[in-house]
């Protein structure tokens, strides 16, 4: 479970992320969806407590972000959008150092580590150099490293960008997985086909501020206009809010 309550951040004069309250349970699937510079980035940065609100609370799983971060990250799987990877190590050297960092029993953590290497298809590649990895083996296997140690949550950015079809029916389908199991997956897209497809609920930002959330029916309710598409629904929203 995840939830805010007034989370502002500012970055000087700009106020990145204005006054957001939200509250995300177990097994559901919440997409972020807004235009560039909205401040998804920055929303999910807050939740996976690698910057710090100006103001407000975050709550992971029942712990306080703010209050006892070592314990909330512990429950947590943050997927950045790009992949930064250690080139110098192998691919399972990688997952190794990560199931340190997480103090994982490393015998059960690498049995883990080995079925998801075979699930991502990255299992021949395992005793490769990062570098010589592309870019999307490299979002594989932080992917990998995100699900180790089987968090309660899942924090995504831009999931999907840079991997080919099969990485994205793959992704989608062990985001699904992990909700169905009862984590709560918190992802970030410009995708509004994804967000369509497997998001319980939606989120619209924009400027910083949530402007609206819901199920697909409760957004096309609240816009009224009787068109169907998500697309559509998102322009009309944020659109709306420029003038
Ligand atoms: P995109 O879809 O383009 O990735 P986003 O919705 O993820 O955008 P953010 O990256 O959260 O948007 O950025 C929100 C605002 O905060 C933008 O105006 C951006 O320029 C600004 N911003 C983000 N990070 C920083 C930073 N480290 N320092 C200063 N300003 C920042």
């Amino acid at each position: 479970m995840i939830v805010l309550e007034e989370v502002t951040k500012n970055y000087g004069a700009l106020r990145a992320v204005d006054g957001i309250s939200l509250r995300v349970e177990a097994g559901e699937i919440f997409g972020l969806l807004g235009p560039n510079g909205a401040g998804k980035t920055t929303t999910l940065r807050l939740m996976g407590g690698i910057i710090l609100p100006d103001s407000g609370r975050i709550t992971i799983g029942g712990i306080s972000l703010l209050q006892d971060p070592v314990a909330a990250k512990k429950i947590i799987g943050f997927i950045p959008d790009r992949p930064y990877v250690y080139e110098k190590l192998t691919g399972r050297e990688f997952l190794q150092f990560i199931a340190d960092v997480y103090r994982l029993e490393r015998s059960r953590a690498m049995k883990r580590a080995d079925s998801l290497l075979e699930m991502f298809g990255l299992d021949g590649r395992q005793n490769d150099l990062v570098e010589s990895y592309s870019h999307g083996m490299k979002q594989r296997l932080v992917i990998i490293s995100a699900l180790l140690h089987d968090p309660q949550v899942i924090i995504v950015d831009e999931p999907m960008v840079g991997l080919d079809p099969a990485g994205v029916k793959l992704v989608r389908e062990t985001l699904q997985e992990q909700a169905k199991r009862g984590s709560t997956v918190f992802l970030s897209t410009h995708t509004l086909s994804l967000a369509e497809e497997i998001c319980d609920r939606i989120g619209i930002i924009h400027r910083g501020r949530l402007l609206a959330t819901g199920t697909m029916e409760e957004l096309r309710h609240l816009v009224q206009t009787g068109v169907q598409d998500l697309e559509s629904i998102f322009l009309k929203i944020t659109m709306e809010d420029i003038n």
